[in-house]
């Protein structure tokens, strides 16, 4: 405690306000506030001098504290208006006085502090939890409130909001997001039409500008389990998703009447149910996921092709490892790399010489056009080259995530 005293004696050498004697020392002791522990460090020690009557004489603050009142009023203020729980509050205080603020501790020996802007903090937020009637929450704010003390401005971090469902798609026309014109990046130019885009629209289209509405949001982005190609359609259980809405001014969502508005506007192209909340973990661990999915897909060989053959390619396949080169269709945006898959399972639906349904339950990032057509040996092995005839595919569909049943 001694050596305590002489950090204080050493400190008050210098003018200094009873919040700033008191975060010399902020690690002593819980429960004070710096100017109550100020008040009792100068209290403790013989002859101190008063605190600065003009608080803005205080060596290191310079009479900031005076302003907290001010702070928390145009805090309240910028997000009137705004939906939120719960907030958080940062500050942005000058480089001089921080500086100062550390040369200060040096100066005077001091190890037990805290930063100023940590205080600010605090007590702003203090303030505003009367005035607003919510709490501070330190883990996962819905706001930050970014306090500007040398301008008074403030800046608002508004985190963003997360939707779930999932969807089907009936289109073999459409991506699955929103796919601005290489070209002009959105502008509008000759190639894309003036549209400034590669498709009129996307399943992010239908359904992330409708919760943004009544998200009240700027800008909405797309989580998908996976993706399929454009000319396949999804369909079964759903493929889950994440719309992603930012700076949203409302967080109570009428998700039923979302659900429902999505369904009217999309009608026969998509279809989306299971609409809820959902939060940033989720849509890491939808990115992140590695569920198989199934497919049919129908296939038409060049020439016909003998029913035994197609026992040949179950045999051949179900069960099995597959290896895959990054398919020629994409390789010219993606590395050539070499992965292997499982088919887990592979059944005929139906054949009739010439044309072929398979059902094929397959690793999450399996090529499945490949697989039938081998993609000039790229896959191996593969169905074209197990029966002895090339063939195309006419049509794919998913028509099962692996994430639950159905
Ligand atoms: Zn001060
Ligand atoms: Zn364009």
């Amino acid at each position: 405690m001694s050596n305590r005293l002489e950090i204080a004696g050493r400190a008050l050498q210098r003018p200094l306000c009873n919040h700033c004697l008191g975060r010399l020392f902020a690690s002593v002791s819980r429960g004070l506030s710096n100017d109550q522990r100020g008040e009792i460090v100068r209290s403790s020690l013989p002859g101190s001098p008063a605190p600065p009557a003009d608080s803005s004489e205080c060596y290191v603050c310079k009479g900031l504290f005076l302003e907290l009142e001010k702070f928390a009023k145009i805090a309240a203020k910028a997000s009137e208006g705004l939906e939120f729980n719960n907030y958080l509050v940062g500050t942005k205080v000058d480089a001089e006085l921080r500086e100062r603020e550390e040369a200060f501790w040096t100066e005077v020996g001091a190890a037990e502090t805290e930063s100023i802007k940590t205080e600010l903090n605090r007590e702003i937020g203090k303030l505003l939890e009367n005035k607003l009637g919510k709490q501070v929450e330190f883990t996962n704010p819905d706001m930050v409130y970014l306090v500007d003390t040398q301008f008074d401005r403030i800046v608002l971090d508004v985190a963003p909001l997360f939707v779930y469902g999932r969807y089907r798609k009936f289109s073999r026309e459409m991506p699955q997001t929103r796919w601005m014109c290489r070209e002009c990046r959105g502008k509008g130019c000759p190639r894309c039409d003036g549209k400034g885009r590669m498709y009129d629209t996307s399943v992010q289209d239908m359904t992330g500008p409708i919760i943004m509405r009544h998200a009240e949001g700027e800008d909405d982005f797309f989580h998908g389990m996976g993706r399929e190609d454009i000319d396949a359609r999804m369909l079964g259980n759903g493929r889950p998703f994440v719309v992603e809405v930012r700076r949203p001014r409302k967080r109570t969502l009428d998700l039923p009447t979302i659900e429902k508005e999505i369904n009217e506007s999309a009608k026969g192209i998509v279809e989306v149910e299971g609409i809820r909340m959902s939060n940033k973990a989720e849509v890491r661990s939808i990115k992140d996921s590695t569920h198989p999915k199934t497919y049919r897909v129908r296939v038409r060989f060049q020439s016909s092709v003998d029913h035994g053959k197609l026992n040949d390619v179950v045999g051949a396949l179900a069960g099995k490892p597959i290896s895959q080169l990054t398919p020629n269709r994409v390789v010219h945006r993606r590395a050539d790399l070499e992965r292997h898959r499982t088919v887990r399972s592979i059944r005929v639906e139906s054949f009739d010489g010439l044309e072929a349904v398979f059902v094929v339950e397959a690793d999450s990032g399996t090529y499945i056009k490949e697989l039938m057509h081998g993609d000039e040996g790229r896959t191996q092995p593969n169905v074209a080259e197990i029966v002895g005839v090339p063939c195309e595919v006419l049509e794919l569909d998913v028509i099962g995530i692996g994430d639950q049943g159905g």
